[in-house]
């Protein structure tokens, strides 16, 4: 794509260290706060400002304000060199008073030459008074005369990191904006027109100039606008994917019935009404035209399991097959073995395929799959291998989605002629949020839970108290509880969650021998569905499931009622409740204990009490959301949600709303681009690195 890209975006895609300023270390510092590419430092806003146009006398200059002074440099005193704690100060006055400079650690030779004696020079900072005396202690700015102008306005202040200096930042910075063209305009003119909005150059300008505290409100005009074209981009990049994987032909998936009515008379239950709703609309995605693209949202236990099984015997009756994809190793084997029986009854066959189907094994499904013998394969990424060809692969569905990337889902989808996509997931996403990563995807919502579902009783329990909890978790095993003991999340480190894990094992094992199981990443297959296999079975003796967050999702032990969370506070709220999610599920109330390391700051209490308070997964992400920020809220490491730098969700909503109906409408239009407002938008997607969409446009 970069050959692609219009010439006019080249220099916004140098590196950034080749902008003035920035040499490889600072590059790196540089990279760290925003991105390597001049187009990145664009996007660091400024997050406050300084004032330097007040320019007293030297005799007037009050303490305690900022202000630029004009000076004679009049003697220095440099460190006694037996004592260096002692500052360096510099004498400087004008006619009216006198200021002194004042440096610790100083070097006495860049200050004579900054500040040589019987010059006038140029200090800007902070007045301090001290011993009845004006002093500035090491000025933010020393410079010639003829550089006034340069100093004495409004800088700009930016989010720093550790060792980068504001003044080097802000001077990359001006550079990248000063580099910014002149860009054929992407909005709609009436839009444009009736918001007031500044061209993009004209708004990153003003963005980048704050007059006053006014100007860094995300409500100006110029940081509208500029949210609103990463919003657009966003809306437009999603809009272009879904109309590729729309426009490929779709197939009629219209199956005679006979199947799912006997799968669901072998269920021990009866389907929800919200489940039959949700049925009912995925079969008529399936029996139209275009592909389905449908996402299902269904709070932690309502049951989408089921309704991925109703869906895929729907595509088995139409005489294809379907693949259920799952995140983990765990989970796929789960889902294998809560449909194999149904597969079983019905006379069809369903097979496992994750990474650790091997050799000869594997390669029978494989044949197996490929002739069509298989109906029902559900696996891991494994199911992505170049190798795992399917006869005709007619739906996909896609679990907890929010592990996979876009791309992926659509990878998966591609194995098959006009595979209808299902995708699922158990992460309350917030309709803001939802919008941005899957556009105008459609959606169904499970949004009533099957009965039986006792509550779960939460509360926060400081971690010193530990021996109390293994006092209470020893009482409830002694009545036959069964427990999950989740481990810390530890920052960054995932050797560290697992000595985390193993030393609570090793504690836990102590006191409660035999009764307690091991389960992380790094255990081996087999001795990972062994200790799952222990725990979930009826009288094996093991009641305590010691693990890391490898059971966040899906896994499913009725039996379990108690589940307590070590260091609550590191984890993400939408995990959290994820992992409360495992108890409470066979009819018996729950407990979830979650521990934390006090003192707790204002936003972890409220985080944490929110949790406490509701078990609607969807009230949850909302809260968290206010709390923390869009970009945070499934935890970055997995959330696969865009992390905008101009747009801020909870202020910009209605911008993303607009963006999303001008997106629409666009596509409907001009579906390849190639109007002149299509040629700018293109230029648009360039420019915030829709690579993706930029590519659907590219293969037509
Ligand atoms: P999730 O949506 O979290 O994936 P599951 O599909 O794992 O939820 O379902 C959670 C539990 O609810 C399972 O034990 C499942 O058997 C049960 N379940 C699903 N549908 C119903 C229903 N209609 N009535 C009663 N129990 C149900
Ligand atoms: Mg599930």
């Amino acid at each position: 794509m970069a050959l692609l890209r219009p010439q006019i975006l080249f220099p916004l895609f140098a590196k950034a260290t080749t902008l003035p300023g920035i040499g490889p270390r600072l590059g790196q510092l540089v990279e760290k706060i925003a991105g390597d590419k001049v187009v990145n430092l664009l996007w660091h806003l400024p997050s406050g400002l300084i004032d330097r146009r007040f320019s007293p006398k030297v005799g007037d200059a009050p303490p305690g304000k900022i202000a630029t002074l004009v000076v004679d440099v009049l003697a220095h005193a440099p460190s006694p060199p037996r004592n260096k704690r002692i500052p360096y100060r510099i004498t400087c006055g004008d006619e009216t008073g006198k200021i002194a400079l004042v440096f610790f650690h100083a070097q006495e030779d860049y200050l004579m030459r900054m500040l040589p004696a019987g010059e006038k020079r140029v200090v800007s900072g902070k007045i301090e008074l001290f011993d009845g005396k004006r002093q500035m202690t090491h000025p933010d700015h020393i410079a010639p005369l003829h550089q006034i102008e340069d100093i004495k306005r409004v800088e700009p202040v930016y989010p720093l990191t550790e060792g980068l200096s504001s003044k080097v930042l802000d001077k990359s910075i001006r550079a990248a904006v000063a580099l910014a063209p002149e860009l054929p305009e992407w909005l709609d003119p009436a839009y444009q027109q009736r918001n007031g909005w500044p061209s993009w150059k004209a708004a990153l300008s003003a963005a980048h100039a704050p007059a006053s505290e006014a100007d860094l409100s995300p409500t100006t005009l110029a940081r509208q606008r500029l949210a609103y074209d990463e919003l657009l981009s966003n809306q437009l990049a999603l809009a272009l994917v879904r109309l590729k994987s729309r426009t490929r032909r779709g197939r009629t998936s219209i199956g005679d019935g006979a199947l799912r009515k006997k799968a669901e008379a072998a269920m021990p239950y009866r389907l929800t009404g919200a489940q039959r709703r949700t049925l009912e609309e995925i079969y008529a995605d399936m029996a139209g035209e275009n592909r389905m693209l449908r996402l299902l949202q269904g709070d932690v236990g309502s049951g989408k399991t089921v309704v991925a099984l109703m869906a895929m015997l729907g595509a088995v009756e139409a005489g294809g097959q379907a693949a259920l994809m799952a995140p983990t190793e765990i989970l796929a084997q789960q889902h294998g073995e809560t449909l194999r029986p149904y597969a079983e009854t019905l006379g069809l066959r369903l097979e496992v395929l994750t990474g650790r189907s091997k050799g000869a094994a594997r390669a029978e499904i494989l044949a197996d799959i490929a002739r069509g013998a298989v109906h029902i394969v559900v696996g891991t990424h494994a199911l992505f291998q170049k190798d795992v060809e399917f006869h005709d692969l007619a739906l996909a569905v896609i679990d907890e989605q929010h592990r996979f990337g876009v791309h992926q889902r659509l990878d998966l989808a591609d194995k098959g002629n006009g595979t209808d996509v299902l995708v699922m997931t158990a992460t309350p996403i917030p309709r803001t949020l939802a919008l941005t990563t899957y556009g105008d995807m459609a959606v169904s919502r499970l949004d009533e839970k099957p009965p039986g579902r006792a509550p779960v009783d939460t509360r926060l329990i400081n971690l010193e108290r530990l021996d109390e909890i293994a006092g209470g978790v020893s009482r409830a095993i002694g009545s036959g509880a069964k427990v999950y003991w989740v481990c810390p999340l530890v920052e960054g480190s995932e050797t560290s969650d697992l000595a985390a894990a193993e030393d609570r094992f090793v504690h836990l094992k102590e006191r409660f021998g035999a009764k307690v199981a091991l389960l992380h990443g790094q255990i081996k297959a087999a001795d990972k569905d062994a200790a799952m296999e222990r725990f979930a079975a009826k009288n094996t003796g093991c009641q305590i499931l010691v693990a890391t967050t490898v059971i966040e999702v899906g896994v499913d032990v009725p039996d379990a009622t108690i589940i307590v969370i070590e260091h609550a506070e590191r984890f993400g709220l939408a995990q959290l409740h994820q992992l409360r999610g495992r108890v409470g599920r066979g009819g018996k109330p729950g407990t979830c204990l979650l521990l934390y390391a006090g003192p707790l700051t204002e936003t972890a209490k409220a985080r944490l009490s929110t949790l406490r308070d509701t078990e609607d997964g969807f009230v949850i992400a909302e809260e968290d959301l206010k709390l923390r920020g869009g970009g945070e809220v499934l935890g970055t490491r997995q959330s696969g949600l865009p992390d905008f730098r101009l747009a801020d969700i909870m202020v910009h909503g209605d911008l993303l709303a607009a963006a999303r109906d001008d997106a629409k409408l666009t596509i409907a239009r001009d579906p390849d681009l190639e109007t002149p407002r299509g040629q700018a938008l293109r230029t648009l997607l360039y420019l915030f690195q829709q690579d993706e969409a930029v590519r659907t446009l590219r293969s037509g």
